[in-house]
This record gives structure tokens, sequence and C-alpha cells, in this order.
């Protein structure tokens, strides 16, 4: 595995993988990884067996660009060396770890990309701005390595819907991947912010996957009434938990409309923090 910090070598060695016929494959994360991250690698190393010829780039990039004022920029976990040792071990081909100075060499970007809609409700309306800062790093990232396909994972749900609609409406000739989530054993969605809960809240997290267990059953058992659903999930998570619910929803899964009578594939996706640490899960039901 090679690493760099800088576009220009980043790119000459993906020019060369091309030239080579390799397909690249792009797996953008915030770093600290776990086996979410790690899943994602793997999935991709195995077309590998298909005969098809894949190489893997990942970046490790903490955003400022869609961090809050009051959100954890500062204190978001990074331990690079132990990323890059997880990377190797995974089938990482290239791993790209900017300095923001590389990434946003003004500072700042003048220019960013917008989503309309999509970043409306669950997290884009407690996390203003985000989406936008999410949406200009993944086209930065997408024109700097340009490739075949990019692995998205199903946790952060309207990231994945808001990069969907970029690339459709944009025209951009890039595969997108959705992973599933990766989980604890207990349930617990997979997470670098999973590090910052006390032991008492690591305890208590697991019970935001049974919630959503809870109302998907209740679905399939027939309730088709967004708000029962909604409310009994909700009830779980108060009564179980310390947590503090900052939204559950219950949207469309393909473009995150509102729902009242629950038909078609839909998203149950929640928000809760657990002290100074917030938590994002959802469940995708098919009725
Ligand atoms: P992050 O480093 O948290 O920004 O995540 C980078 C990528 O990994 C995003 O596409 C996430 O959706 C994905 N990801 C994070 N956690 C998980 C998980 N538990 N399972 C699957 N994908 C994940």
């Amino acid at each position: 595995m090679k690493i760099t910090e800088y576009i220009t070598p980043l790119k000459e060695n993906i020019d060369k993988a091309r030239e080579e016929g390799k397909t690249v494959v792009l797996v953008p994360t915030m770093g600290f990884l776990h086996y979410g991250h790690l899943a994602m690698v793997e999935d991709a190393r195995k077309k590998d067996e298909n005969h098809e010829e894949i190489y893997i780039v990942m970046s490790i990039f903490v955003n400022p660009l869609q961090f809050g004022p009051n959100e954890d920029f500062n204190k978001y976990p990074r331990n690079l060396e132990r990323d890059s040792r997880l990377a190797q071990e995974a089938g990482v081909d290239m791993l790209f770890v900017p300095s923001i100075e590389e990434m946003y060499p003004n500072g700042k970007s003048l220019t960013t990309v917008n989503v309309f809609t999509v970043p409306d409700g669950l997290c884009g309306a407690f996390r203003p701005g985000h989406f936008q800062g999410v949406a200009t790093v993944v086209s930065k990232l997408f024109n700097i390595v340009w490739p075949d396909a990019a692995y998205f994972g199903q946790k952060d749900y309207q990231q994945f819907i808001v990069i969907k609609q970029m690339v459709t409406d944009l025209n951009l000739p890039i595969t997108l991947i959705p992973y599933p989530t990766v989980r604890e054993p207990d349930g617990l969605a997979m997470s670098s912010r999973n590090s910052y809960l006390s032991k008492e809240q690591r305890e208590q997290a697991p019970v935001l996957y049974r919630a959503l267990q809870e109302g998907a059953s209740l679905i399939d058992s027939g309730e088709k009434r967004m708000e029962v659903i909604r409310e009994k999930i909700i009830q779980r998570i108060s009564f179980q938990t310390d947590g503090k619910i900052e939204y559950v929803e219950i949207r469309r899964a393909d473009d995150l409309s509102p729902v009242e009578i629950i038909n078609g594939t839909i998203v149950i996706a929640l928000a809760v923090h657990f002290g100074g640490t917030r938590l994002i899960d959802n469940i995708i039901v098919g009725v």
C-alpha cells in the first residue's frame, strides 16, 4: 500500500493503475477506522476474484466544511498509524490522507455543491450546512480520484441519498455502491464516535437498533400508520436509555420524501445524543 498527503502523486499512481487496465474504486472516510470501513474495502477486493483488477483508493480526511461550529471537529478521533495498518491489511492500494491545506489551499472553498430538498429534515435539519460540506468534499474527491465506483455506507443513509442525487443531477460517470450497516455483536452500528461513549452509555446504545427492529416488525405485522410506529420507537428509547432523542423519522427510502401511511420501501432513521455523543442509525423496511 502506498500512502500520500498530496494530490499530484495520488493522481500519478491512479493514472498508472488505470493504464494497467485496473478499475479504480474509492472508499472515502474520516478515519479512525473500524470494520464498517474495512468491510467496504474487503468487498471491493473480492471483485478481483471475478477477474476484474481493482485499484482501491481510501481517503481519510476529517472535513472541516461538514462540521458545525459546536460540533466535534477538533476532538474527532484520529490515529493515522493504526488506520494505515488496518487499511493495508484490508487491501487498500493507495491511502490518501490530505491536510486541510491540500484540500482547501485558500483556507476555504468559494465554490460549494448544494443538493436541494434531500437534506431537508433528518440530520439536515439539525446540522445546517452539513450536507453542503459533504457534497462539496465528495465532489472534490471524485474530481481528484475520478473513480469508476465509490462505496458509501447505508449507516449514513441521508448522506448516501444526497450523493446519489448529486451523481444523477451532475451526470457523474461514477457507480455508487451502497454498503449495509456493519454492527457490533449487540447490534450497535459501528462508528468512530462510539469511542466517545462511557461504559454505561455503551451498554444503553444497542437499544437504538432494537427499537428500530421493533418498528420494522410492527410494519411487518401490518401496522401502516407512520406516527404509531414512530411513537413506539420514541417510547422505547426514552424508557430504556438516558439518550436525548434528536429525531426519529420514517421516510420513503428512495428519495426521503415524507410518508404518513406506509407503503413501498421506507427507512426509519434516528439520531440520539448520549451526553455529548451523537449517534445515528436506521433500518430499511420493504412493504
Ligand atoms: P465516516 O468515516 O464515519 O465518515 O464514514 C466513512 C464511510 O463509511 C461512509 O460512507 C459511512 O457511511 C461508512 N460507514 C461508517 N460506519 C459504517 C458502518 N457501521 N457500516 C457501514 N458503513 C459505515
